[in-house]
């Protein structure tokens, strides 16, 4: 019962019988008639004019980020930001450019903070040019924006000609639990990393998603990154699997992080909890226990969670946790003392 991440799935049956039937060619040439069709899918779904197969998330955000961006510059996001907490340096090394992190609330950030942080026209600032958001944002518990507060950001940098991306590891959640489209966010972003690698379940990667100049260069980028991969469709088949079998299952997923939590906030060494909007749990624990002794706890109980800081544990559910699995991780809470 491995609770840690929804990047713990392993590909089904179903999916891997999906492998064995794709149609591939040479991605690198443009040939792979699964990876077409990938993106093409994509594109569509998210009414915007292109999209790129990535070996990962990291690998997307990271080939939009240095597209959008020229060396020197500033690009603005969360101060939990995947993008700037979770790639390696990966702004700095790939692009040259250096973050502006904003304090938000759960990893969300608001159009007045954006304005507040654009610099000016002027010879001692870095050229602001690029907007980061995450959603569902993966520190803030899985939180879902308020869509009115992106369409003011895309005000925002509108008025100051900057480019918005949107790292959308888990847009799929997010659409899920706020009746979205994937469409109304194609409309506001100029570019979207969607992953596949997460509760959607395949082995690995991502899309990118943007207008045909931007993936036209997004292509190049990703070649120099050593990401041009030949034989792709073998990976794209479970990602076409995924659209049409694993979509509609998150629900499931959000449900299971709802019923967990629910038990979690009967006990009295459950500390503050961000609220449950999606897959993840993050919540404190008390005395008499830690999150490191809470952890060590359920996992002899055959239960892993994540220790991911002095006081937090993060659980997260996804395509590998069965409602079964659920009754026994609720029981075992239930009998801690
Ligand atoms: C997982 C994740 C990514 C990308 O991760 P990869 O493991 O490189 O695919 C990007 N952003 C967020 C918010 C994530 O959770």
């Amino acid at each position: 019962m491995d609770y840690r991440s929804d990047t713990f799935t392993k590909p089904t049956q179903a999916m891997l019988e999906a492998m064995l039937q794709a149609e591939t060619g040479d991605d690198v040439f443009g040939e792979d008639p699964s990876v077409n069709k990938l993106e093409a899918i994509m594109s569509a779904l998210f009414g915007m004019e292109a999209a790129l197969y990535c070996p990962s998330g990291t690998m997307s955000n990271q080939i939009a980020i240095k597209v959008h961006t020229q060396p020197g510059d500033e690009v603005i996001c969360s101060s939990l930001a995947h993008v700037y907490i979770y790639e390696g340096g990966g702004i700095a090394f790939n692009a040259g450019a250096q973050v502006r992190p904003l304090e938000g609330d759960r990893g969300m950030i608001t159009a007045a903070a954006v304005e507040a942080a654009i610099n000016p026209d002027d010879v001692h600032k870095a050229r602001t040019s690029l907007v980061c958001l995450e959603n569902t944002a993966n520190r803030g518990g899985g939180c879902c924006y308020d869509f009115e507060e992106i369409l003011k950001i895309r005000e925002v940098c509108n008025s100051h000609q900057l480019k918005l991306h949107l790292d959308g590891a888990r847009l799929f959640n997010a659409l899920l639990a706020t009746e979205q489209t994937a469409r109304q966010f194609g409309e506001v972003f100029d570019s979207i990393s969607v992953c596949l690698n997460k509760g959607l379940g395949c082995p690995m990667g991502s899309i990118l998603l943007g207008s045909k100049a931007f993936i036209r260069e997004a292509r190049r980028v990703r070649k120099k990154l050593g990401g041009g991969l030949r034989q792709a469709g073998y990976m794209a088949a479970t990602g076409l699997y995924a659209l049409e079998h694993h979509v509609d299952r998150l629900a499931e997923d959000h449900a299971h992080a709802k019923r967990i939590a629910h038990v979690l906030l009967e006990r009295e060494f459950t500390g503050h909890m961000l609220p449950v909007e999606t897959n993840i749990l993050i919540f404190e624990v008390l005395a008499p226990w830690s999150p490191v002794t809470f952890r060590d706890y359920l996992a002899k109980e055959g239960i892993a969670v994540m220790a991911i800081s002095p006081t937090q544990v993060r659980m997260v559910t996804h395509l590998g946790i069965t409602p079964a699995m659920v009754d026994k991780t609720v029981e075992v809470i239930r009998t801690m003392s």
